[in-house]
């Protein structure tokens, strides 16, 4: 095994230790949250090697830098990942994204949800959506304002060649756990809502390398998890 298999094996081993311990502690189901691997910044051979130790879902947050990955590492395996976007979505790029992304994560204004409904291929299978709220409230972050989730997340659900799974969010890290926790249940709170609503969701998108635990505590069913997996990032030029 080379040495980067190993680290990641690792790495990916502690990850599902961290989640089945917070799952325990929270009195869930480990089963019941799912693992996204977030591979953004790193190549092809180091989503290889974490295809090689069992990981099955990968998050991406560049169109063409996804693209270009999604590309090599079919020639580099027959394992066909689930592919999740996670990132801001450009207009000119919702076309590339309906087609080669198993998942989109970051749904925020009907235009986009209605353009990426359009140009999802007739071949494929529904593309599955979350709807980001913007749950820490600053002025600069993507996502949809709390107030305006019922509205938006209704009309999403109708759209064709669309399937709404359920909510995402990036709280503002905290140091302090009691606010790490707040905007997570929060998420909670809204999401459920959705769900006594009528809507048939899934989903609860939330926690990262640093809030894993406050998140599965707080009713996280997906973890998206980069740092402690592929280790630190180079910092992106933009
Ligand atoms: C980069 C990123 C992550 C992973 O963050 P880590 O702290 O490296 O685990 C999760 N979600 C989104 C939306 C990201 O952009």
């Amino acid at each position: 095994m080379s040495s980067l298999q190993e680290a990641v094996q690792g790495n990916l081993q502690a990850v599902h230790e961290r989640i089945t311990k917070a799952a325990r502690v929270a009195g869930r189901d480990p089963q019941s949250v799912r693992l996204l691997a977030v591979s953004k910044t790193f190549p092809a051979e180091v989503v290889l090697a974490a295809v090689a130790a069992g990981q099955r879902a990968f998050g991406e947050n560049y169109v063409q830098e996804a693209a270009d990955k999604i590309q090599r590492l079919r020639e580099l395996t027959d394992a066909r990942p689930e592919w999740h976007f996670i990132g801001p979505i450009q207009s000119n790029k919702t076309r590339t994204i309906a087609e080669l992304f198993d998942w989109v994560q970051s749904v925020d204004r009907l235009k986009t949800a209605q353009r990426l409904a359009e140009q999802r291929p007739a071949d494929r299978p529904p593309l599955n959506v979350l709807v980001q709220v913007n749950i820490s409230g600053e002025a600069s972050k993507s996502g949809v304002e709390p107030a305006a989730l019922d509205g938006l997340a209704r009309e999403v659900a109708r759209l064709p060649r669309l399937k709404l799974r359920g909510l995402m969010a990036i709280p503002e890290p905290e140091a302090d756990e009691t606010r790490r926790r707040a905007p997570l249940a929060a998420m909670r709170i809204l999401f459920e809502r959705l769900r006594a609503g009528g809507l048939p969701l899934d989903t609860l998108s939330m926690g990262m390398s640093a809030d894993l635990e406050d998140a599965v505590l707080e009713g996280s069913t997906m973890v998206r998890i980069g740092t402690a997996i592929f280790g630190e990032r180079e910092r992106r030029k933009q």
